[in-house]
């Protein structure tokens, strides 16, 4: 049976752009999905060969390749030959859904290239952010396969020089009057021919795998604060470095305290007594509850800045402050005592030298009018 046209497979035309192939693709691949079609052969066939056509398409090198070689550039090498199993396929879905966990860019080229970064949504409470915490993140990427390290070779086989290319990964072609420097097609430019693959990784040295990973969350990180934890990510291609992975964090509000850079803020309530013969309050902190002074005469809304007792800096031995906002409650049930208690009070106030100023006033006034 003779394969079809790549660009016939994904209706686009050869001039199609990565996106094109890749809109075209997903297209495809919902219409012919083995899900959506239980039991039908055909549209299996059809979901196989979208896959492998986008596999090759979405590819630069391979692309190209296919572009001056048809299918003969890609087969004749023993490398690439399609796909060998449904994982693969879905391997190949599973890229261009990445978003998925919001990861992942598509992987590619048979260059050494590096992995692609990761990004890990991590909620946390507002005292783990205060005191930092350790959390266990499982992570779900394409990681160095264990049973080759990575070599793609089966244990026991060996790696060999690319006959081909002599293990330069290059090779020249005359192109018209020039003679350009391409990618090998029998290794894909790795320079090296993998005789018996790993079975586990068959022979891609990377595999699938859910990944543990413990991870310090430093005392004073924000909403929004991003850890990077270098060479966590992704398995590079052909040798190339591991991505990173980034820890992008989400800090709960707190019942008690507001945050202000790292200063905390709280509202402490007081009575109108408290607020006018001063008192000693008990202030919740970080740690342990303190004692607090309130000074005779605390207006509503006067600030106490208490220092050192704030959200740390990171990386630091410094604290930001506790800011304590006092808020004077006004009672809304009083007794009759109470009333006459503070009726009698008012009285008093009318005594107070106050008093002075509004009969000089009065004073003023009769005068004007008696006049
Ligand atoms: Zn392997
Ligand atoms: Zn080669």
């Amino acid at each position: 049976m003779s394969k079809r046209c790549y660009y016939e497979v994904l209706e686009v035309s050869r001039e199609a752009s990565e996106d094109e192939i890749k809109r075209a693709y997903r297209k495809k691949a919902f219409q012919f999905h083995p899900d959506r079609n239980p039991g039908d052969d055909e549209a299996e066939t059809n979901f196989k060969e979208a896959a492998e056509a986008y596999e090759v398409l979405r590819d630069p090198e391979k692309r190209s390749l296919y572009d001056r070689f048809g299918h003969e550039g890609l087969n004749n090498n023993g490398g690439f030959g399609g796909f060998q199993s449904s994982e693969d396929i879905f391997g190949a879905f599973g890229d261009i859904f990445g978003e998925f966990f919001g990861f992942g860019q598509s992987r590619g080229g048979p260059r050494a290239r590096a992995g692609s970064d990761l990004r890990y949504n991590l909620d946390i409470s507002f005292r783990e952010a205060a005191k930092g915490t350790e959390v266990e993140l499982d992570i779900p990427l394409t990681d160095t396969c264990d049973e080759c390290g990575g070599t793609g070779a089966a244990s026991g086989s060996s790696v060999e020089t690319c006959q081909h290319c002599h293990g330069t990964g290059t090779v020249h072609q005359n192109q018209g009057f020039f003679k350009i420097a391409v990618s090998c097609p029998s290794c894909h430019g790795r320079g090296q021919i993998i005789k018996d693959p790993c079975k586990t990784c068959r022979g891609r040295g990377t595999v699938r795998k859910q990944k543990s990973l413990s991870v310090r969350i430093p005392a004073g990180v924000d909403n929004g604060s991003r850890l990077r934890l270098r060479g966590e990510g992704e398995a590079g291609e052909n040798g190339g470095p591991h991505g990173d992975l980034y820890v992008v964090i989400t800090v709960k509000p707190d019942d008690v305290f507001r945050r202000q850079g790292q200063d905390l803020v709280l509202t402490q309530e007081i009575t109108f007594v408290q607020a006018t013969l001063g008192c000693k309050l008990e202030i919740p902190t970080l740690d342990d509850p303190i004692s607090m002074d309130i000074p005779k005469g605390t207006q509503s809304g006067e600030v106490f800045q208490l220092r050192g007792l704030g959200m740390p800096y990171l990386g630091g031995s410094h604290h930001g402050d506790l800011l304590v906002e006092v808020k004077v409650k006004t009672p809304t049930k009083i007794t009759s005592r109470q009333e006459e208690l503070l009726k009698e009070f008012e009285k008093l106030e009318d005594e107070k030298p106050m008093k002075k100023v509004k009969k000089i006033w009065k004073k003023a006034k009769d005068k004007v009018m008696g006049d």
